[in-house]
């Protein structure tokens, strides 16, 4: 019981021991970042449409006029 358990960082290939590390699957807090940031753009070029701001505050005008106050805490 005794193995370690070693992962290959996804960011850089490197082995990581998976037991304890705080920034597994990654070797390190800057190979997280760099893949969280890769993910991050693939996700949001992914679908043909960009996220407009302007048409979310007309959906959410239009939708919650009448029922709410625009006044929303977040
Ligand atoms: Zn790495």
């Amino acid at each position: 019981m005794a193995k370690k358990t070693v992962v290959p960082c996804p960011a850089c290939s490197k082995e990581v021991i998976w037991k304890e590390n705080p920034t597994r699957p990654f070797c390190s807090e800057r190979c997280r970042t760099i893949d969280l940031g890769d993910w991050a753009s693939e996700k949001f070029k992914v679908p043909g449409e960009k996220i407009n701001p302007d048409n979310l505050a007309e959906e959410e005008k239009q939708s919650s006029g009448e029922e709410k106050p625009s006044q929303k805490k977040k």
